[in-house]
């Protein structure tokens, strides 16, 4: 599997590519404010054709270019139902202070919009696209309609990409209009019990991780890590009373902090992560 990213914007949200190998479809994640640009100069780098736009959540920093994406390759963009309302009017998911960071920039739908898990009460669902298997987790918490995308590499290892309802030493902040901190707790009590401790994570922001790496020095995730008997003592202590600060700055989450991504402890899948601009 041929994983690629970017940062982009002024939030610095990740934008990935994932396909099954280089000169083929792809599926683009998150194609965010500024990401028109390297996203062409990746796609044309790995000789990518996008097949669909997926958003781990509706917050312009991750949306903002997928309208113009999906309109320049003729594909649709994937969302849950609880955010789509987002890709119509963006401040709806925003605080006052950030919705008027939007200011007058051109703001428009996608034109062809598919929902993610369409049943009611759907957990999840599965997209077979671009010749690759997504699994569409839903995570509420960070927004209503977050998602994380689970894959399973041809040697059976996990990626996640987890949007900002898991970052690397921290979690989505919940305080903007759809967050939830109790459906957050529990959806990242379901993403560790749901993905191993090799997963490799590629965030919303911030760089990749592994979610075994995350157990033991993530705030968020040391009840989950204690109910697994995982040994915490490492990262963990001297958190207290962090958790819950974590979540900073940004649309996004603790990590509105611009470090670039790098491969996740030399375990990315083909080692393909690269392609990482700001
Ligand atoms: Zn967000």
């Amino acid at each position: 599997m041929l994983v690629a990213g970017f940062p982009a914007g002024t939030f610095q949200a990740n934008c990935y590519l994932l396909a099954p190998g280089p000169g083929g479809p792809c599926v683009v994640v998150d194609p965010g404010e500024g990401a028109h640009a390297p996203l062409d100069r990746a796609m044309a780098e790995h000789g990518l054709t996008p097949a669909a736009i997926l958003a781990t959540h509706g917050h312009p920093d991750h949306v903002h270019g997928a309208a113009e994406a999906a309109r320049t390759y003729d594909v649709p963009v994937w969302i849950r139902p609880e955010d789509r309302p987002l890709l119509r009017s963006p401040w709806l998911g925003l605080n006052h202070e950030l919705a008027a960071g939007l200011g007058d920039r051109p703001w428009s739908e996608p034109d062809t919009v598919r929902e993610l898990g369409e049943r009611a009460g759907e957990a999840g669902t599965v997209l077979d696209v671009a010749g690759l298997r997504i699994e569409a987790l839903h995570t509420p918490g960070h927004t209503g309609g977050s998602v994380v995308f689970r894959l399973v590499t041809e040697e059976g290892g996990q990626v996640a990409i987890t949007g900002d309802t898991l970052l690397p030493g921290s979690a989505g902040r919940t305080d903007l209009p759809g967050g939830d901190p109790v459906a957050l707790r529990r959806s990242l009590a379901m993403l560790t019990a749901a993905l191993d401790d090799a997963a490799v994570l590629l965030p919303g922001h911030g760089r990749s991780t592994t979610m075994g790496q995350e157990k033991v020095s993530n705030p968020w995730l040391a009840g989950a890590a204690d109910a697994d008997g995982a040994d915490t003592a490492g990262g963990v202590a001297g958190a207290s009373g962090g958790a819950g600060d974590a979540a900073g700055d940004g649309v996004g989450d603790g990590a509105g902090r611009p470090s670039a991504p790098g491969a996740a402890r030399g375990t990315a899948p083909d080692g393909e992560t690269g392609e990482r601009r700001s």
